[in-house]
């Protein structure tokens, strides 16, 4: 897909707003993206950020074992733009605090930057989740009806870096069974229920808490999305992450509509946090759709007139 002249003139929109110049949440082919981090680096630069994180699912690119990774930052320097990698990680959170009759526990997304890639208890973590997300993956394709998953596995494997995900699981089928159309076993597996393989998560307190202990930074990613019918007890359930490190909450996101931003904003002024932005990407669409929407949402008057007040609060 070609960078349309409408989300270059965006560029401008980009680069004025201060909030919007940093994404601080990406994703690489070595989790469920499509793209490289070269050409997140590349896209971003084109269409005017100052700054992106590359936050794979539960997959830290350590410098230390990435010569491209370190090439890369060698690179962005040149280009004027900088790049961090950290981890979204995927977690739930026991809600029982809030008193409802329903469900107990939630799922969250826990973007982690800063923190010191050779933390223990992290690297602990990330191998748990990738063993967990390798489980499901057995699981999906039992489900999918293969019956020789060890041809499936070792191809998608040959990745080597990184966690398999749903898209590599379709990947490898359709390459064992050509009659199959990839985006449409794609999209079953990621919306159809009867592929909706649960699997073992970290517990969100214990992932705030080690992000902080290795002096990282902890945000609450996407809540609307990820929240769904309880993003109404936002303010509880920030309330009760807080304390244990939560530094700020994703206000900038994909189908985070004004209303919510507010709500958000007001929830960030309430605890002190940071605001974030983060793009999300999975693929160039993904970045092209979070520039335009953004662009919309933040010409909303009342959002204007909140991050007027945000910025006075931060100065104050
Ligand atoms: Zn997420
Ligand atoms: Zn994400």
């Amino acid at each position: 897909m070609l960078l349309t002249s409408k989300a270059l003139r965006r560029r401008k929109f980009i680069r004025e707003n201060e909030f919007l110049r940093e994404d601080w949440h990406n994703h690489t082919w070595r989790s469920d993206g499509e793209l490289g981090v070269l050409d997140l680096v590349l896209f971003h630069k084109l269409l005017g950020f100052k700054k992106l994180a590359i936050t794979d699912h539960d997959f830290l690119l350590r410098e230390k074992d990435s010569r491209t990774a370190r090439l890369i930052r060698i690179s962005c320097r040149l280009l004027g733009i900088a790049v961090d990698y950290g981890v979204e990680f995927t977690c739930r959170l026991d809600i029982s605090f809030l008193k409802l009759k329903k469900k107990k526990k939630i799922g969250v997304h826990i973007v982690g930057l800063g923190f010191d890639p050779d933390d223990q208890d992290i690297l602990e973590a990330l191998v748990t989740l990738a063993k967990s997300r390798m489980g499901r993956s057995l699981d999906l394709l039992q489900e999918i009806g293969i019956s020789h998953p060890d041809l499936v596995m070792p191809a998608a494997l040959e990745k080597t870096e990184g966690v398999m995900s749903s898209a590599d699981v379709a990947r490898q089928v359709c390459a064992l069974n050509p009659q199959l159309d990839y985006s449409a076993l794609l999209r079953s597996l990621l919306t159809h229920r009867k592929y909706h393989v649960s699997y073992e998560k970290a517990e969100a307190e214990e992932v705030v808490a080690a992000i902080k202990r290795s002096g990282g930074i902890a945000i609450l990613a996407h809540p609307v999305k990820a929240l769904k019918e309880n993003f109404c007890h936002l303010d509880e359930i920030v309330g009760y992450l807080v304390p244990l490190g939560l530094d700020g909450i994703e206000v900038f996101a994909r189908g985070q509509k004004p209303p919510q931003m507010i709500a958000i904003l007001e929830v960030c002024k309430k605890y002190h946090l940071r605001i974030y932005a983060g793009a999300d990407t999975h693929g160039l669409k993904n970045l092209l759709d979070y520039v335009e929407e953004m662009n919309e949402y933040c010409q909303d008057p009342d959002v204007l007139a909140l991050l007027q007040k945000f910025r006075e609060w931060q100065q104050a």
